[in-house]
Order: structure tokens, then C-alpha cells, then sequence
């Protein structure tokens, strides 16, 4: 069965959907141990449970080898007596009825640990440790895989396209960390090594360029900064290829210029330089000599941009605290890759280091997910009126944003959003172009600063602070607040001008919006404050 972008977004992927062997994991942990009398510990005398075979899960060709029969829950929860002193009944674990299983929001498993078959299933599971997800042989320990989480991260995986086993490219998985740069330092942590070299865009969210400059170079790998923007970004990135090149990462739309990286030119130089990635199940991903193309796509969502099905791209990362959750309510990031060596390089840090996204984050953005498709759109329509008023404006110079035709790559721009649409849609959709917008204040440098934090603080229906992707507008100066870790000069070499302005447009009313933004630009040389009336 295929799903469509929209019905990815919008389904549950709970104990009712079993399609993927590494879920029906959660099926049989979900639907097992439920008692027929209420509250009964570990007693399970109605579960369906029957004992299946078990078998590895291989993340590249998505099929499963088989090994020895589980036990079904029924029987390794019956095992325990029922307890009858106060400390034991204190201590013990009480399941819900038959049923609960069918909730069409997936549950949430807080348990750190799992309980084991016998004494050779635990061998096992811990021989298994390394490995991206849990297999059907089931949990054993939550820094090595959790149900809540590979819950959404197998949504993730699908409206990546990486769940598709008939793409060319094969099958591929996401991890989930518990924040974007978590998500994003352990892919880089994942591959590269004392002695290697890194490639970066100039205009880089903030914390990867701090991870660049006081992790990478520190630990001994080398970082060359590159415009990877517009038609010439290919090449300004083959200009940087060294033959110790291990990564080599975009950043698009870029973080807060929106300028857009040509994916598929950079994965062409690459192929043509390095030669095409050949991965072999099993080897060290820092040993390969073609380097890692890895994107950072958060403004756009999968939504807009699948880089995975871009030949030469191999790894997809977001900041899930984002779009991706979209209610500033969690700190999640994911990576994707069809990469076995690579998920297998990225997993054994997050098993060591960064760790797993936790099962409530993980039950959030499952929810988030659920509205992905409506949310992107509605970002998306009142972006553009919003970018179009701004253009209007004479307070302002330059907008920055890929649907108006001023934008420096808008010949890039239709290709890139994809909005929503799955291959077999016919031209009749909504085209959008994401939900952010970035412009600089007229005036020379110091006169376009202030007025840039006037406007922040004129607003009084979109927010002031930082972060976006969110239900509700916010509004932030990057260069003053989370760009300031780059050097001047150097977000001046990324367009990132003094007096830019960077805003994520809510699901607010799109009259609202426009109404408060105009205001607050008309009053850019006022003091701020001078207006607010006593309530
Ligand atoms: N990537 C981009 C493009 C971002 O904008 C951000 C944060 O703003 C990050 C990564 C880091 O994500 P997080 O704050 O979830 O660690």
C-alpha cells in the first residue's frame, strides 16, 4: 500500500498501524501483558498474543532474516506472582485492560528498560546494540531504542520517501535526538575524524557554525567556509574539495537568508569529483573517500523538500523543534539517511553521547506530524502576503523570500517547494513557499540595527523571541541574537546584513499579521514602548 504526503502527515502511527517490521515491535508490546480482570500484575490471560518469529531487521534492504521464536508476552508477564505485600504492590507494574492498544493516538513508553524473554534474549538484544532501531526480537534498554520514539521517527522516515521499497536508492531510516543541533552534531560526529575536512556554508544556523569553529577545528579537522548559494554554490563548494573532504554541508533555505542551495548541482560535483557512493552494509563510515553530503533542511519540511530522493544527497537533518513539532512545545531534531553505514555511524552516538529523543518529546511530535501538511500550507499562504506588503514598504529595503520574484534564486524556488505534493498529483495544487520571511530595514548599517529592533518591539500581535516553525508568528534580529556567534564579517560575506530582520509567520489570521507589521514599520524611528497604553 502507498500513502500519499497528506495521509503520512495526518496518520497516527500507533499500535492499529503494523505496516514496517520494526514497528510491529510496538504492536506486540503495545497489545500484550492486558489482563481480563482489571489490574492484575504482569498477568496476561486475554492478550491475542501469539508467539511469532522473530527476526533482524535490515535497514538497507528493509527485509528480515529470520532466528529464533519469540515469547509472547502473555507468557513472559504470567511468570510473575502476584504480589501481595505493600512494597511489592508499591513497586510492581499494573497494565491497562485489553483495548488500549486501539487508541488512535499512540501511547507513550516511559520505560528505560524492558522485560526480557530469558537469559539468551538479553545476550542477544546487547549483541544487537549498535544497530539503528530495534528488530522484531524487541526492546531491551531505551538509550539503544524506545517505542515512542521509533514511532515517530518511522513517520519521519516515510514523509522523508525513505519508507518507499521501490525507490532506486533503496530504503533508509531516521533517528530522532533530543534537539536539532543534537541531531545535527552527531551526523558530523559520525563520520568525521581528527585529520579530515569539513566544507560549510557561510549562512549556517548559528550553533553549527559554533560547532564548527570551537568543536571541528579543535578536535582537529579542518572547516572551510564556502557561499553555497544560487547557481555558483556547486562550484564554490567543488573549489573546497580536498582529498581529506568529509563532509560536505548545506544548509537550505538558509538560516536566516533564505537563499537556496542547488542540491542536486552539489550532489553532481560531488559524484563527479569523488565518484558515486558506493556503501557496503557493515564498513566504517569515515572510511569511505567520497565525503557525506548532509542538508539541513528545517525551513522547508519534507513538506517542501525531500533531499533524499535528490541523487548524491546522503543525509537529511532537521531541527524538529520546529516545523516538524511546530508548537514550540519540544526540543527534537531528526536525521535520515538510506545509508547503512552512515545510521549505523550516527546511531552509536546517540547510544554513547547525544541520546535518543525522550518518549514524551517523541509522543508531541508524532502529534505535530499529524498536522504537518495543513499547517505548511497555511504558513505558507500568509508568508506571501506578508512578503508582498513588505516589498511595498519604505521602510524597507530587500525582502528575502523564495516565492516573490525578486528573490536572487527564485528560477530555483519552484523546483525546490514541492508543496505537498506526491509524484502522481496532477498541477492543480496550492504552490507555496514556507512560512519564513526575511527583509533588511533602510538605512546605513547602525540606522538599520536600531530600526530593526524598533520594529521587534512595536509588535504586539507577532512575538518576540527566537525559534520558529511554531503556530505563532515570532519575530527576531539574527544578527544581535542567533547569529551573533558569527563573526561580522563573515555574515556579511553570507548576506546576513545588521539591519535583517527574520520572521516566522504564524497560523494567525493573515489580516492580523499584516495590520501589526505594518504598524510596527511605520513607526521604526520611534522609541518603542511610547505607544503602549495603561490597561
Ligand atoms: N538548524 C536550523 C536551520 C535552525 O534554525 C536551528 C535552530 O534554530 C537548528 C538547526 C538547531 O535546532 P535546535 O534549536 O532544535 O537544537
Amino acid at each position: 500500500m502507498k500513502f500519499s504526503f497528506t495521509a503520512i502527515a495526518a496518520l497516527a502511527l500507533s499500535s492499529s498501524l503494523s505496516s514496517t517490521t520494526a514497528f510491529s515491535t510496538v504492536v506486540r508490546s503495545n497489545n500484550g501483558g492486558l489482563s481480563s480482570s482489571s489490574s492484575i500484575l504482569r498477568v496476561s490471560t486475554s492478550s491475542d498474543e501469539t508467539s511469532t518469529e522473530s527476526s533482524t531487521h535490515n535497514p538497507v534492504n528493509g527485509e528480515s532474516e529470520s532466528q529464533s521464536p519469540r515469547k509472547n508476552d502473555k507468557e513472559v508477564f504470567s511468570k510473575h506472582k502476584r504480589p501481595t505485600s505493600f512494597a511489592t504492590k508499591c513497586a510492581s507494574l499494573y497494565h491497562p485492560k485489553p483495548g488500549a492498544g486501539r487508541g488512535l493516538a499512540p501511547p507513550v513508553y516511559f520505560g528505560s528498560t524492558f522485560l526480557l524473554d530469558d537469559a539468551a534474549h538479553g545476550a542477544r538484544l546487547h549483541e544487537k546494540r549498535e544497530a539503528p532501531y530495534t528488530d522484531d526480537d524487541g526492546f531491551v534498554y531505551s538509550r539503544w531504542g524506545a517505542p515512542t520514539n521509533e514511532a515517530a521517527a518511522l513517520q519521519i522516515a516515510a514523509l522523508e520517501g525513505v519508507d518507499d521499497p521501490f525507490h532506486k536508492n533503496g530504503l533508509g531510516k531516521c533517528l530522532l535526538f533530543n534537539s536539532g543541533m543534537s541531531a545535527i552534531t552527531s551526523a558530523l560526529m559520525a563520520v568525521l575524524r581528527s585529520g579530515d575536512h569539513a566544507i560549510f556554508p557561510y549562512t549556517v544556523y548559528g550553533g553549527t557554525h559554533e560547532f564548527a569553529e570551537n568543536f571541528c577545528k579543535e578536535w582537529g579537522i579542518e572547516v572551510t567556509y564556502v557561499d553555497a548559494s544560487g547557481v555558483d554554490g556547486p562550484e564554490n563548494y567543488k573549489k573546497a574539495f580536498q582529498s581529506n573532504t568529509k563532509v560536505v554541508y548545506t544548509e537550505t533555505p538558509a538560516n536566516p537568508t533564505m537563499r537556496l542551495t542547488d542540491l542536486a548541482g552539489v550532489g553532481k560535483v560531488v559524484d563527479e569529483h569523488y565518484g558515486v557512493a558506493i556503501d557496503t552494509v557493515g564498513s566504517e563510515p569515515n572510511k569511505r573517500k567520497r565525503p557525506w553530503v548532509m542538508v539541513d533542511g528545517t525551513f522547508a519540511t519534507p513538506y517542501h523538500q525531500r533531499v533524499l530522493d535528490i541523487d548524491g544527497i546522503d543525509v537529511s537533518i532537521h531541527s524538529a523543534t520546529k516545523y516538524l513539532g511546530g508548537h514550540s512545545d519540544i526540543l527534537a531534531g531528526s536525521v535520515t539517511s538510506r545509508s547503512e553505514p552512515f545510521l549505523h555511524g550516527a546511531s552509536k552516538v546517540q547510544k554513547l553521547i547525544t541520546v535518543p529523543l525522550n518518549p514524551m518529546d517523541s509522543f508531541l511530535l508524532a502529534r505535530g506530524l499529524r498536522t504537518l501538511d495543513v499547517r505548511m500550507q497555511r504558513h505558507g499562504e500568509n508568508a506571501i502576503k506578508i512578503a508582498r506588503m513588505l516589498e511595498a514598504h519604505p521602510a524597507v529595503v530587500s525582502v528575502f523570500y523564495p516565492g516573490l520574484d525578486s528573490h536572487p534564486d527564485r528560477q530555483m524556488s519552484d523546483g525546490i517547494f514541492k508543496s505537498g505534493r506526491d509524484e502522481d498529483d496532477d498541477d492543480d495544487f496550492n504552490q507555496t513557499y514556507g512560512g519564513m520571511v526575511t527583509w533588511v530595514m533602510a538605512g546605513d548599517d547602525d540606522v538599520a540595527l536600531q530600526r530593526a529592533q524598533n520594529v521587534c518591539e512595536h509588535l504586539r500581535v507577532i512575538n518576540l523571541a527566537v525559534s520558529l516553525g511554531g503556530v505563532e508568528s515570532l519575530i527576531e534580529h539574527p544578527a544581535s541574537m542567533t547569529h551573533t556567534m558569527i563573526p561580522r564579517e563573515q555574515r556579511m560575506a553570507g548576506g546576513l546584513a545588521d539591519g535583517l530582520i527574520r520572521l516566522s509567520v504564524g497560523l494567525e489570521k493573515a489580516k492580523d499579521l499584516l495590520e501589526d507589521l505594518t504598524n510596527a514599520l511605520d513607526m521604526c524611528d520611534d522609541i518603542p514602548g511610547s505607544d503602549v497604553e495603561d490597561i
